[in-house]
């Protein structure tokens, strides 16, 4: 007898385990694919760590978050500096002094300025009614159209005047001249791949792989006290509410004979004929130097049941949907639902360790302290 069969051997799934096994608890971890680390599952390539499911940088402005991964793995220093390719033009991102002095000639932060707020005012927008018009309103027609515009439609599968607005709040705009992506303190990529975090983490458990729920559930949930659920709360629920929809992506990967093939790890396609939204380099996340490389291109695809789920469509009668699902599962006394499928939420890796800590402090009941950064 398990105390925990921890459905999902994701990184929600690891930090229970690691957590519960460490206060005693025995678990059972099952996954439904032949490999552990959920999404973050890196597949060696000719010595070469692939993200198989989308490329992923660790980043956190949490640093109890950072010393707790750093415990499993030393990270390299990557600093994530994307670019973007428009029509054979490239410009770098976030959209800063680098990319205004591409676009325009500009020099200093002031000219800049005044170049977004002239387009701004030229376009006449008070009201943002779509995704077009909020993102005009925000940095002008130039950014827009060159290096917004056509990544989003190929991300969402529709005009850009078709989307909500909301799925824009705000763009990250910097006047300096400064490459890196994100703004937190602490980010790498671990050395060795990801997936040797949850090696470690899974060290105190038993693991079975290629087992789906769904398809041994009784005999499996007689197996354990509690469950810890990480898959698709509407599967859970078998659907009875109706489907939870996602955008999906397809990942075409080739093995090239050639040490460099595009000089940056992260290359963004952001003109709308490109069919792909953007191409990986994987060895460059860690500074290889392998002779051969890896690529990856990115299609973005529309979702269907049984797809890979990867980014929740959180509109309004998905929310609502999911609503009907929680209160379902809050009335679960031996269920406890974690992780990016069962929450319906696009969570990132710094967050969903920490809302697995939270989640199995209050669980075990002897650290009840919860970290109120959870989103940090
Ligand atoms: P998952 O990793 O999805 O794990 C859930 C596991 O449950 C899966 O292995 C699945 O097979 C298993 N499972 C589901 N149903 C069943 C079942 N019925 N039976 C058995 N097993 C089942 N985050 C960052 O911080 N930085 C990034 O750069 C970043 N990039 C990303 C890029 C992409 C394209 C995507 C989609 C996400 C990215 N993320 C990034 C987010 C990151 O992937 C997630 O935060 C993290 O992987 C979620 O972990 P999880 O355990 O909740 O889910």
């Amino acid at each position: 007898m398990y105390d925990y069969l921890i459905v999902g051997a994701g990184l929600f799934g690891a930090t229970f385990a690691y957590e519960a096994n460490k206060r005693g608890k025995k678990c059972l971890v099952i996954d439904r694919r032949n490999h552990i680390g959920g999404n973050i599952y890196c597949e060696d390539i000719e010595g070469i760590n692939v993200h198989k499911y989308g490329a992923h940088i660790f980043h956190t402005n949490n640093k109890e978050i950072w010393d707790y991964v750093n415990q499993f793995t030393e990270f390299n220093g990557y600093i994530n500096s994307p670019i973007a390719n428009y029509q054979g033009q490239i410009y770098n991102l976030p959209f800063n002094m680098n990319t205004f002095n591409k676009l325009w000639g500009v020099i200093t932060p002031q000219q800049a300025k005044e170049k977004i707020e002239e387009q701004k005012l030229n376009a006449g927008i008070t009201q943002p009614k779509n995704l077009e018009e909020q993102a005009i309103s925000l940095v002008g027609t130039d950014i827009y159209e060159k290096l917004i515009k056509g990544y989003t439609e190929k991300q969402w599968g529709r005009p850009a005047n078709e989307l909500p607005d909301f799925i824009i709040k705000r763009l990250p705009v910097r006047f300096t001249y400064d490459n890196n992506y994100f703004n937190d303190k602490f980010q790498g990529i671990p050395v060795g791949g990801y997936t040797r975090i949850i090696e470690k983490m899974l060290e105190g458990s038993e693991v079975k792989l290629g087992v789906d729920y769904f398809k041994e559930r009784e005999e499996l949930s007689k197996t354990s006290r509690k469950i810890v659920f990480t898959g698709m709360i509407d599967e859970f629920y078998n659907y009875e509410f109706g489907v939870l929809e996602y955008r999906s992506l397809r990942f075409e990967t080739e093995l090239i004979d050639n040490e460099n093939f595009q000089g940056n790890a992260v290359v963004n396609y952001t003109d709308p004929e490109t069919p792909y939204t953007r191409i990986i380099e994987h060895k460059h996340f860690e500074f290889g130097n392998q002779e051969k490389t890896v690529i990856t291109k990115e299609h973005p695809t529309e979702w269907e049941k049984g797809d890979e789920p990867y980014y929740p469509i959180n509109d309004q009668k998905n929310t609502e949907l999911f609503r009907k699902y929680k209160e379902l599962a809050e009335i679960e006394e031996n269920v406890i639902f974690g992780g990016r499928l069962a929450n319906y939420k696009y969570y990132d890796m710094h967050q969903i360790i920490a809302s697995a800590l939270n989640c199995v402090n209050k669980e075990l009941q002897k650290n009840n302290k919860v970290l109120q950064n959870e989103n940090q």
